[in-house]
């Protein structure tokens, strides 16, 4: 997120711009750890839009930013196994339709088995496709942002964790850091998980909690094409993509509590081999190396979108905060609605107040029930 909004706040022209990083390169928070799914398929009209801006951005990406994003429309497959599942699926169609998609369709059983005829169908009832959707490489997407907003005058200060922030009569006047202090009348909270921490620093309670999410890649596999879409398995909500000579799996475990937690529990592996088999049968055949999986940190807000926009009460203060899973897919939508945010006040890409941290005190919530 930081790179993105330092991108697009270079790219309309402003040159004063630096990104604050803690460690010794970006990319260990959540970006580092993604699946890098891409979808529009989404049940929000607000979140659908945010693909709808995202989505051809990454697919000119390495055109304007001279830097591949790794995009690779191989299509999300929702696999519905219930009736509620098709009648949720028809709502989201239309909605995503309404707003201008065209790449999504309906599919009966057949149409699913066709395209991933590897899946146990004795159950299916239907499904949905997005054709745009698909995958990106999050770290290349991350460096390309970062490298262009340098060109056009960023500055990127890695080994600067934010330890304060100064606020006066105005609103914010600049951040501490370890390595001294930084005068600035605009401060984006880009901190991913620990985005609630470096709220406080301003005295604002933002209710962005981390929970741990774990990725199993598995050993090369060949019995499903590595030009198939993510499968997501409605019934469980077990998912997979092709990644590299095999395959990544994943499954958002329900009993996962909040937390900075970021080992991997070997104990995951047979819960989502369990899942996996249960929908993809040749997956008995598939090899898990536990030392390959790794766990990171989704940012989750309570109605699972996106707090974007100037934080209430502290002028100059802008939040780019949880994400709820979808970071990666929606940075292009958020750097450019931040940028907007701070250079005119007002954006075209989706109502920004919807997004904003307020809902939660007025009672607006946003539910998004397509959280993978
Ligand atoms: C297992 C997993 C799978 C996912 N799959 C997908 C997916 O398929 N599609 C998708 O779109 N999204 C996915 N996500 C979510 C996505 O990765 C995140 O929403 C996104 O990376 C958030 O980006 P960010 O820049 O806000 O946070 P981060 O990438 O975490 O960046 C925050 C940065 O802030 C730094 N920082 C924190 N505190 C300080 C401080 N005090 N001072 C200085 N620096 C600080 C951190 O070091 C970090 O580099 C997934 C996440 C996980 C964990």
């Amino acid at each position: 997120m930081g790179s993105s909004v330092a991108y697009h706040l270079t790219a309309a022209g402003c040159r004063n711009v630096v990104v604050l990083e803690r460690e010794s390169s970006q990319g260990k928070g959540s970006t580092g750890k993604s699946m890098g799914g891409v979808r529009a398929q989404f049940s929000t009209a607000v979140n659908i839009r945010m693909s709808l801006y995202s989505i051809p951005f990454f697919r000119s990406f390495d055109e304007v930013m001279g830097h591949p994003s790794g995009y690779r429309p191989q299509g999300y497959l929702f696999v519905a196994s219930h009736e509620r599942h098709l009648e949720y699926l028809r709502g989201n169609y239309r909605r995503q339709v309404g707003l201008g998609l065209q790449s999504v369709e309906l599919l009966q059983a057949a149409d699913v088995i066709r395209i991933v005829p590897q899946l146990r169908s004795d159950d299916i009832v239907g499904g949905s496709f997005g054709a745009t959707d698909g995958f990106v490489d999050p770290h290349s997407v991350m460096t390309g942002f970062m490298l262009r907003a340098i060109d056009q005058g960023a500055r990127l200060e890695r080994y600067s964790e934010v330890t304060g922030m100064e606020i006066d009569a105005q609103g914010v006047a600049g951040v501490r850091t370890d390595r001294g202090y930084i005068t600035s009348r605009t401060v984006v909270n880009a901190a991913g998980a620990w985005a609630g921490q470096v709220a406080k620093f301003a005295g604002l309670d933002l209710p962005v909690e981390p929970l741990r999410r774990m990725l199993v890649p598995t050993e090369p596999f060949d019995m499903i094409p590595h030009s198939a879409p993510m499968v997501v398995d409605m019934a469980t909500g077990f998912h997979f993509r092709p990644e590299g000579l095999g395959l990544l799996l994943a499954w958002n475990d329900p009993e996962e509590t909040p937390g900075f937690k970021t080992n991997f529990d070997p104990a995951f592996v047979e819960k989502i081999l369990t899942r996996g088999v249960h929908r993809v049968p040749c997956l008995e055949e598939a090899e898990v190396n536990p030392k390959r999986a790794w766990a990171g940190l989704y940012e989750m807000t309570p109605d699972h979108h996106a707090i974007i926009g100037p934080a209430p009460g502290i002028p100059g203060l802008y939040l780019a905060n949880g994400f709820s899973g979808h970071g990666v897919m929606h940075s292009p939508a958020t750097g450019r609605i931040t940028a907007d945010l701070i250079l005119k006040g007002a954006t075209d890409v989706v109502d920004a107040r919807l997004l904003n941290l307020e809902r939660f005190a007025e009672g607006r919530l946003l539910e998004e029930t397509a959280v993978l």
